[in-house]
C-alpha cells in the first residue's frame, strides 16, 4: 500500500481530440501520466468532478451555465482556443475537482498535487488560453466558503503571466498573487498582480534564478494559510510558446527552491502543472515529471511515513 498522502489527481481519462497541427498538447498529459505511474511514487487517481456551485464561487453563472451547454459565443470559445465537446466539459470540471482535492490533502498532509490546473488565463466570465475555469482562483473561493483557510498565495512561474488569477484576485486583500513571466509573451494587456516580475527575452538559468530568489519571500511573508504553485514548464528553452532560454536542470533548480521555502514555512502547498509546449512535446512531459519527483524528495523528507 502507498501512503495516502502521496495520492495525485490526474485528468488523463478525459482526452480531448483536436485537429491535426493544433497547438494544445493534450498527449502531454498522457506522457505525464505514464511517467509516474511507471516510477511508482505517487498513487495516481482520476480526478472527481468539481461541483457547478463549487464553480460559480469564482465564475459568473451565465458563462458557466453556456460553456456546458456548448452555447457560448464562438468568439469567446475562439479566445480559450479549443474546440466544445463533451469530453472538454468534463475535462473542465475534472481539472478544478483535480486541485480542489490537492487542496484538501495539502491541508491535511502538508502538500498535495495535481497533474493539471494551473488554469491562470481564465477570468471570472470568460476562458482564454487553452483555459476553461481557473481552478486555483476556484479553489481559494471554495475553501474560504467552507472556512478552512482566510489567506492564501498563488506562486505563478508559468512563463505567460497570470493574468486571470491576478484579475479576479486584485480587490481582495486576503490573496497575494506573485506572477514571473516572460515580459513580451501573450497574454499581451497584462493585469495586475500583487508582485509581477516581468523578465526580458531568452533569459537563461542563473539570472532568472536570481530575480526568483529575490521575490520568494514575498508570497509566504503574507503569511497564507495555504500556498498555490503553478509550475508552467514552458520557460524551457525548448518551448515553441515561451520566450525564455531555461534548462531542465534550472527548472529543477526552480522548483526545488519553491518547495524548499514552502516547507520551511510550513504553509500547506498545492502543485499544479501549467503550460509546457516544447518540440518534441516529451521534453515538456519529462519536465513536469522533473517537478513531481522534486517535490516528492523535498516534501517527503519534511513529513517521514
Ligand atoms: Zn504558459
Amino acid at each position: 500500500m502507498k501512503p495516502s498522502r502521496f495520492r495525485i489527481f490526474s485528468t488523463d481519462r478525459y482526452r480531448i481530440t483536436l485537429p491535426e497541427g493544433h497547438k494544445f498538447p493534450a498527449l502531454k498529459y498522457g506522457m505525464l501520466h505514464q511517467i509516474l505511474q511507471k516510477e511508482g511514487l505517487f498513487h495516481l487517481e482520476a480526478s472527481p468532478l468539481a461541483g457547478r456551485e463549487a464553480i460559480a464561487l469564482a465564475h459568473d453563472e451565465e458563462y458557466v451555465t453556456a460553456f456546458v451547454a456548448g452555447t457560448l459565443p464562438q468568439p469567446v470559445m475562439r479566445r480559450i482556443g479549443l474546440p466544445w465537446s463533451e469530453v472538454l466539459v468534463q475535462r473542465a470540471f475534472a481539472s478544478v475537482g483535480g486541485t480542489m482535492s490537492a487542496a484538501l490533502e495539502a491541508l491535511e498532509h502538508g502538500w498535495g498535487a495535481t497533474l493539471g490546473g494551473g488554469t491562470h488565463h481564465a477570468f471570472r466570465s470568460e476562458g482564454a488560453g487553452f483555459c476553461v475555469f481557473n481552478d486555483i482562483a476556484v479553489t481559494i473561493q471554495f475553501l474560504r466558503s467552507q472556512n478552512l483557510i482566510r489567506r492564501a498565495a498563488v506562486i505563478d512561474l508559468d512563463v505567460h503571466q497570470g493574468d486571470g488569477t491576478a484579475e479576479i484576485f486584485q480587490d481582495d486583500p486576503d490573496v497575494f498573487t506573485l506572477s514571473i513571466h516572460c515580459e513580451s509573451n501573450f497574454p499581451f494587456r497584462k493585469k495586475r498582480s500583487s508582485l509581477d516580475v516581468a523578465l526580458a527575452d531568452r533569459m537563461e538559468d542563473d539570472a532568472y534564478l536570481a530575480h526568483l530568489e529575490e521575490v520568494l519571500p514575498a508570497p509566504f511573508a503574507f503569511k497564507p494559510d495555504i500556498v498555490f504553485y503553478q509550475s508552467g514548464v514552458d520557460p524551457l528553452a525548448s518551448d515553441v510558446l515561451g520566450r525564455l532560454s531555461l534548462t531542465p536542470e534550472g527548472l529543477i533548480r526552480r522548483d526545488r527552491r519553491v518547495f524548499e521555502a514552502a516547507r520551511r514555512h510550513g504553509a500547506p502547498f498545492v502543485l499544479t502543472s501549467g503550460g509546457g509546449y516544447s518540440h518534441p512535446i516529451e521534453l515538456s512531459a519529462q519536465a513536469h515529471a522533473n517537478t513531481y519527483r522534486t517535490a516528492w524528495e523535498v516534501f517527503s523528507k519534511a513529513n517521514p511515513a
